[in-house]
């Protein structure tokens, strides 16, 4: 099974048809028929890693100020008790909280609403500890790699530039370009399998800072990175910067 990354962006791409939104809904279409989901969020990340472990996960709407539609929306996908057990043999020794408190956040479901719009599969969503220093999270992914034999899909929800005080809601707004520079230096190593100035983005270039203000949104790319094998080829599914400052850019690793 491939494993992908995707740029989530705006929540309400939850209802849009842009070329992002289409891409999304193309690559669910392409890609063999997941067993199950792993999914790493932007949008759990506290101490601790855990993993949801309900049979039937609840639609979270942990954002602000979006019309009521976005309030309503609901994707009722089952979980999976069992894959939540295989996830934390998976990752010991660290330790994974099975959690019974959370469920599927707009970072997972405002993009399987366009790549598996039946909500159908199974998913499990992956807490990303707060706490832990990148590389954590890279080996995190390392450990998960078997899932790929077993025809679950690891998937990364997230951005790779995301910063909301440079945000311009136009959906024309012009990319700013520091967040073109580091999108584009963080694609270029994506593609050559350069992970490890990835893992120390801090020091990739200047452009690392106004990217990647805050690490929840980069992280997840480094879960799908460390499942990379060493024959999978990694390509692009779409690319481009949302709001001048959100990278779009969703890549699909072994597909
Ligand atoms: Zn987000």
């Amino acid at each position: 099974m491939p494993t992908v990354f995707i740029g989530h962006g705006n929540p309400m791409n939850t209802f849009a048809r842009n070329r992002y939104t289409d891409a999304w809904r193309k690559l669910g279409g392409e890609l063999p028929r997941p067993a199950a989901i792993v999914a790493v969020s932007a949008h759990w990340y506290s101490p601790g890693t855990a993993v949801t472990a309900m049979a039937k996960p609840p639609t979270i709407h942990d954002f602000g100020s979006f019309p009521q539609s976005l309030f309503d929306f609901q994707y009722p996908s089952p979980g999976s008790p069992e894959l939540a057990r295989r996830v934390r043999d998976l990752l010991a020794p660290t330790v994974v909280r099975e959690d019974d408190k959370w469920g599927l956040d707009h970072g997972t479901w405002s993009v399987l609403a366009h790549m598996y719009p039946n909500a159908d599969i199974p998913v499990v969503q992956l807490r990303i500890d707060s706490t832990q220093l990148p590389a954590f999270h890279y080996e995190m992914g390392q450990r998960l790699a078997p899932l790929r034999e077993e025809g679950v899909l690891v998937a990364g929800f997230g951005n790779i530039v995301h910063n909301l005080g440079e945000l311009d809601w136009n959906d024309d707004a012009r990319p700013l370009d520091w967040a073109v520079r580091f999108n584009d230096a963080v694609r270029e190593r994506v593609l050559k399998r350069d992970h490890q100035p990835l893992v120390e983005y801090e020091s990739l270039s200047d452009d690392s800072r106004p990217s990647i203000p805050t690490p929840e949104h980069y992280l997840p790319l480094l879960y799908i990175l460390g499942a990379q094998s060493d024959n999978d080829a990694a390509s692009v599914v779409v690319d481009g910067i949302q709001n001048a400052s959100i990278s779009m850019l969703s890549v699909v690793i072994g597909g």
